[in-house]
């Protein structure tokens, strides 16, 4: 039998505020647990917690980016369940009424073609605690540092057909919430992670197959890894006379598996209702003018404007404006060594592999734009040779040597 694969991701982006979403303590990462947790974080009977507008602002910015409805009058809701990083016993959240309604995001596949995925909706939150299960010798320690830090959740329709389009759709979020500057991006730290709901059905067939949720997966090749692995996973179930339950589930990458953590609960399993604490949100035109007036080039703009201006492939130019900083180096590269295909070619491969050897980003690396500009008019000019055998001493560029006998 034929399968079909069915993808929807829910991302979980956080605010790259100052303050926490409804505090004034700080959101820096790392710092000494319960350092940075407020009576406001901690739940305390009395407190009441006050909006932080740079989050809306951000979450608009994001809503205007995706080509979204902006909610102008957006609600916080009470999301009831017990966990003991949650000393409120809820987290506040939007449900009905979300500040972004239904959007959209171009991404860009390995064959070069674009696809559009939609976003159904994103709203703010409150992240939780940690709990700390190391160094406590059978009990579990506490950090509410993290409590209260704002989060976006971006939840996309079930739009994506495999786990690579999945990759590439969170590397555009990625790449977006960056270029906003509305997000960190830092994966590692948790600053953006992954929520993927997948389910297979018979290729051919309307309805979709019951999903499963794998929760909290951090890094691109462990989203892309999750995904296979689940899908086989299902589709073996079936064939063996199976059914898929729908569940969250955990990914282990030490062994390659998705084990069940518990069965799916339902919205109304957590008794949402309007946070009494928090007034609706209204946004108002002239705050949405003001937003609009500061967004950046994004990157579906900058990819087309490549394409146009320096006849880039669709491939490249969206490779290249992949990030701000890679695409603001390849501008430079360009306007001092004018041929704008060599410059995508030697930003994109050489430039590319040696960041990669040695494990920085573009913004470190050790040839300026201005000097890998510079020598590209050399080599136009034919004052050098690309193959100049001069360079055989590596890393750049590798000339291979010869068989000796
Ligand atoms: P919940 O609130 O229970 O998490 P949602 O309706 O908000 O459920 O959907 C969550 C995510 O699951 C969305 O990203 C959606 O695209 C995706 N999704 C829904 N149905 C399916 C399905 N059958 N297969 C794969 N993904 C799905
Ligand atoms: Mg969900």
């Amino acid at each position: 039998m034929q399968w079909e694969v069915v993808i929807g991701l829910e991302i979980h982006t956080q605010l790259a505020t100052q303050s926490k979403i409804f505090s004034g303590s700080a959101t820096t990462f790392g710092s000494e647990p319960n350092t940075q947790a407020s009576l406001v974080d901690l739940g305390m009977p009395g407190t009441l917690p006050v909006l932080n507008q740079e989050a809306v602002r951000m979450a608009v910015k994001f809503g205007l980016a995706i080509d979204a409805e902006i909610g102008q009058h957006n609600v916080f809701a009470r999301k009831n369940y017990f966990y003991p990083d949650l000393p409120k016993g809820y987290q506040i959240s939007q449900m009905e009424l979300p500040i972004v309604g239904k959007g959209h995001l171009d991404i860009t596949l390995e064959d070069g073609t674009v696809k559009r995925v939609g976003i159904t909706r994103a709203h703010l939150e409150e992240d939780a605690g940690k709990s700390l299960h190391e160094d406590f010798s059978g009990a579990t320690g506490i950090d509410l540092n993290r409590a209260g830090t704002p989060l976006l959740e971006i939840v996309s329709e079930p739009d994506m057909r495999n786990a690579k389009e999945a990759v590439a759709y969170v590397k555009a979020i990625h790449a977006l919430v960056r270029y906003l500057g509305i997000c960190d991006g830092n994966m590692a730290e948790g600053s953006l992670r992954c929520d993927c709901n997948v389910s297979v059905r018979p290729k051919g067939q309307i309805e979709f197959g019951t999903r499963c949720e794998i929760k909290n997966v951090n890094s691109f090749r462990f989203i892309e890894k999750a995904i296979n692995t689940e899908v086989r996973r299902q589709i073996e179930l079936i064939e063996d006379g199976g059914k898929v339950i729908q569940q969250t589930r955990l990914y282990d990458p030490n062994k390659d598996e998705t084990r069940a953590m518990r069965s799916k609960e339902e919205a109304n399993d957590y008794r949402y209702f309007p946070d009494p604490d928090l007034l609706p949100v209204v946004i108002e035109d002239t705050f949405l003018d003001d937003v609009r007036a500061q967004l950046p080039e994004l990157p579906p703009q900058k990819r087309e404007r490549f394409q146009e201006q320096f006849g880039l492939s669709v491939y490249d130019a969206s490779v290249l404006a992949s990030s701000r900083e890679q695409a603001d180096y390849f501008e430079k590269v360009v306007s001092i060594g004018g041929d704008a295909k060599l410059a995508a070619n030697w930003v994109m491969v050489e430039l590319g592999s040696l960041l990669n050897k040695l494990g920085v980003d573009i913004d470190q690396a050790p040839v300026t734009a201005e000097q890998l500009g510079g020598m590209l008019l050399r080599i136009s000019d034919n004052t050098i040779s690309a193959r100049s055998p001069r360079w055989s001493s590596r890393p750049w560029p590798m000339v291979k040597a010869a068989p000796t006998r």
